[in-house]
């Protein structure tokens, strides 16, 4: 039997009957949506199927439609990562199937031949809590060939949960690049009517054709579809799990308000010249940890030590404290090598470990105070600092320095009231 056949299924006295539904990973749930929209499962070892009607064929790929080139508009790749932002429904059943393809995404999102001549390419099809460091080499890769083309910008469409894991992995990663790379996700799944998929990816690739040459992610910035917001990579993270106005740059503004295929407003600086010439450098270390320092972790913290783990972001509380319990754990970590960066869960404000006696013995101990870069950065760059270091001065020098934005001298009271 095929997905979208009409079945029956019976399970002892009760009959069900509806369209087949892809199965779960496991392969051992069978799922139809009956007549009335819900969708049911059942063990498979428990039901008996019977076929009723063999569903219309389903294809996932839409018929062909032709996208004129206009010299006029800058050429932007689309890169798929994964996601909802750029996935198709089969109304029939449900399925969400990637949709990459040019006149794919134009037949989606047709405001998008107005703005750019649109390519696309499929990198990944993930959900993005699943990606790994090969995931982020292969997308980095892809990106840095499309720049290497000529490309005008490009927007990488990707899932939400880890979104900005990627943009400041993707920050370190891709140097001196002299168009702006765009990453945008979405909230809500194409299909339904609250969607934020069309109005980001719109908003995305009209921020295309700005001068700013660095990692960015756009979302929407309130509940309306009005306008997005511009996040720098390195400075983002998201806030709420289901509101389409998720993410919020930390401890700084964010870079750019975009209306849509409209206006787009510049709220702070952002980079517009380029040093040498872009640079693709993918040397990380995986053996880097972060952990949120709560009361009795000590354990976690051994285990990390006892692994053989090379770095570890302490994301400490308040202005970068750990409780005393760790402190014997943490010099131990340093004598044998490992190096320990301090962040703070109150994710807004600067890390500082002169105030108060804790914090001043574990900075003497060793542990480097981050600043005001957000953990998951600070994480990044730990793996990416310990990929080309060995030597814990070097490391410690990289650290502290900024090379992405992810770093401030001050953090303005203004951004902590407008992003909360
Ligand atoms: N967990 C999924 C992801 O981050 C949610 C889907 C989405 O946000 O696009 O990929």
């Amino acid at each position: 039997m095929d997905i979208g056949d009409r079945i029956r299924i019976v399970r002892g006295e009760n009959i069900y009957e509806g369209l087949l539904m892809p199965s779960d990973s496991s392969g051992n749930i069978v799922s139809i949506k009956l007549d009335n929209g819900y969708n049911i499962g059942f063990r498979k070892e428990d039901v008996e199927l019977e076929l009723l009607e063999a569903g219309r064929p389903f294809s996932a790929t839409m018929p062909k439609i032709y996208v004129e080139h206009k010299e006029e508009l800058p050429n932007v790749a689309i890169l798929g990562t994964g996601g909802t932002v750029a996935s198709k429904i089969d109304y029939m059943t449900g399925a969400v199937y990637p949709a990459f393809s040019p006149e794919e995404l134009l037949m989606l999102v047709p405001e998008l031949s107005e703005l750019a001549n649109i390519s696309g390419k499929e990198i990944l099809s993930i959900v993005s809590e699943d990606i790994r460091f090969d995931d982020w080499k292969n997308v980095a890769r892809t990106i840095f060939k499309h720049v290497e083309d000529g490309l005008d910008g490009i927007v990488v469409t990707h899932g939400t949960d880890t979104l900005h894991y990627t943009t400041a992995m993707m920050s370190f990663m891709l140097r001196d690049i002299p168009v702006p790379i765009i990453f945008v996700g979405a909230q809500r799944s194409s299909d339904r009517p609250s969607s934020d998929a069309a109005f980001n990816l719109i908003s995305a690739v009209n921020f295309s054709s700005t001068d700013c040459k660095e990692v960015v992610l756009c979302m929407h910035a309130n509940m309306n579809d009005e306008y997005c917001h511009v996040h720098r990579g390195t400075k983002v993270r998201k806030f709420h799990t289901s509101r389409r106005d998720a993410f919020a740059s930390i401890n700084s503004m964010p870079i750019a308000r975009v209306y849509g295929k409209g206006q787009i407003d510049f709220l702070s600086n952002y980079r517009k010249e380029c040093g040498g010439g872009p640079a693709l450098d993918l040397d990380v270390e995986e053996k880097v940890a972060m952990i949120k320092t709560h009361p009795e972790c000590r354990d976690v913290l051994s285990c990390l030590i006892d692994k053989g783990y090379k770095g570890v972001i302490l994301e400490g509380t308040g202005l970068g404290h750990a409780p005393s319990s760790l402190h014997d754990e943490i010099k131990r970590g340093i004598e044998e090598g490992i190096f320990f960066g301090m962040t703070s869960q109150c994710i807004h404000g600067r890390v500082n470990m002169n105030v108060y006696r804790g914090g001043r013995m574990l900075k003497e101990e060793g542990v480097v105070p981050l600043g005001d870069m957000t953990s998951e950065t600070a994480w990044c760059k730990l793996c990416f600092a310990l990929g080309h270091h060995e030597d814990l001065t070097a490391v410690k020098k990289f650290m502290t320095t900024n090379i992405a934005g992810e770093l401030s001298e001050v953090s303005t009271i203004d951004s902590y009231n407008y992003c909360r």
